[in-house]
């Protein structure tokens, strides 16, 4: 017969989305479960943190592990031209505390995630590994739990008045559901491999982030890590990256090398050392943040492209608001959908804000220098917005963006799943 347990909450993902969710929730005094179906540490993208990381990380107490750790300190991002010319870097600590936010870091995922395993279980998380979420239960209208397989083969259910759905850009709940809503402009495509001993800048840049344009506002990362290693991916749309049939990512790869000189002689030095990755699947975002007993946090509640290192802000953030709201919900005994329209609210305000940026930066008309010297006063909102302090009204900043290009409209998802009251 299969084994049933019971917790307050059960989370599905141990990626900093669910970790961050389960150990806000375990501070709460809550008694948490989570189902992580590979076995860390495990390879996963998204390197690149930005200063307004530094709260949650804090609340969860990340802030000292990071601190003893061996990852590259990063102070700054620059933009470099396609013929290799480079911005003056822009160093987070002209705008805030240097001891905290200013300083952020680039971080290796298996490590990274691990160390936030080891943060949710030293606080009293129950993590098991290895063990894939087969479904999301439901009682009615309402779920209450999952079904889970464990590595050895053994099925159990666990039941929770609250389910938390960390499963990444796979998203079960959203594509289980037909909640998940592209972007109708933001589906580029990435390619990626990293490199040993390629050229790094010397004293405070050596992890600055670069941003590397190619023609036709596609862009590379340059994300120094720990160990001579550098992260080095290419992005921009599908139909440029494959132009004259082109499809293996390491011909797209190399190909795309040449057209920034700066990248070129950076890499010129070093080896590759890992494999060729390519990812299609772009900006997303799930209709609804939450339903009876359900909540959805990091990429699986929404993905938005990473020109702007955002993803791991929004999941660490994510992590934590949907933690206070259950916490809340848990409290008076009322975990329904309307529960979590507060997270809603702000998770879909710090989307909005930083996706209508990444409009600005694809097209091919605005050059935020521009913007930031006609408009001296929106500077300093673009600096906090792009470093991840974005929950703020920017109405200023997207009036004098709006004189260079169309803001989007912001995208009508993300609402928790209200029922209708039915009507007698
Ligand atoms: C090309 C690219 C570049 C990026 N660069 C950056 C960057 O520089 N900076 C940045 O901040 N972000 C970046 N990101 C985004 C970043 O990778 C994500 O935002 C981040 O990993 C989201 O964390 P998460 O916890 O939501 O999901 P994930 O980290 O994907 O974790 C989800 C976890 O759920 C587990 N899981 C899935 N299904 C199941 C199941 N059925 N049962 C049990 N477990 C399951 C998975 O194994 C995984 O461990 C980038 C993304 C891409 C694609």
């Amino acid at each position: 017969m299969n084994r049933t347990e019971s917790f307050d909450a059960v989370v599905v993902g141990a990626g900093p989305a669910g970790t961050a969710t389960a150990t806000a929730l375990a501070q709460h005094g809550r008694r948490v479960l989570v189902l992580e179906r590979e076995k860390f540490p495990r390879y996963h993208i998204g390197e690149s943190l930005i200063p307004f990381t530094y709260h949650a990380l804090d609340r969860l107490g990340m802030i000292p592990r990071l601190r003893k750790s061996s990852f590259p300190k990063k102070y700054s991002v620059q933009f470099v031209s396609p013929s290799g010319r480079a911005s003056q870097p822009f160093y987070f600590f002209n705008r805030y505390d240097r001891e905290t936010v200013a300083q952020t870091w680039q971080v290796l995922r298996s490590e990274f995630d691990q160390m936030m395993v080891e943060n949710a279980r030293e606080q009293g998380v129950d993590v098991r590994e290895e063990t894939e979420v087969t479904e999301l239960l439901k009682d009615g209208d309402r779920y209450v739990g999952v079904r889970a397989r464990s590595k050895d083969g053994r099925e159990f259910t666990v039941h929770a008045p609250v389910t938390v759905d960390a499963t990444g850009r796979e998203a079960m709940a959203a594509t289980r559901n037909a909640w998940r809503r592209g972007d109708p402009k933001l589906n580029k495509v990435a390619v990626w491999t990293y490199y040993d001993n390629a050229l790094r800048d010397p004293g405070i840049d050596e992890g600055g982030t670069t941003v590397a344009f190619i023609p036709g506002k596609g862009w590379f990362w340059y994300i120094p890590q720990h160990n001579n290693r550098v992260s080095v991916g290419v992005v921009s749309d599908g139909k440029y990256l494959t132009r004259d049939g082109i499809k293996d990512p390491k011909t797209i790869f190399h190909r795309e090398v040449k057209e920034n000189r700066w990248i070129e002689e950076h890499l010129a030095q070093g080896t590759c050392c890992g494999e060729y990755w390519l990812t299609a699947e772009y900006t997303f975002r799930s209709q609804y943040c939450a339903d009876d007993g359900l909540v959805l946090v990091g990429d699986a509640y929404g993905f938005l492209d990473p020109v702007f290192s955002s993803g791991l802000m929004l999941a660490l953030k994510s992590g934590v608001l949907a933690a206070d709201s259950i916490h809340a919900a848990l409290t008076i005994g009322d975990t329904s959908a309307a529960r979590f329209s507060g997270y809603a609210t702000e998770m879909t305000e710090s989307i909005e804000n930083m996706r209508k940026l990444v409009y600005a930066f694809y097209d091919p008309n605005v050059s935020f220098k521009t913007v930031a010297e006609k408009f001296p006063s929106v500077a300093d909102d673009l600096t906090d917005c792009l470093s991840g302090d974005v929950n703020k009204d920017f109405s200023r900043m997207f009036a004098a963006f709006s004189e260079f290009t169309e803001i989007p409209e912001s995208l009508p998802y993300g609402a928790p799943r209200l029922k209708t009251a039915s009507v007698a």
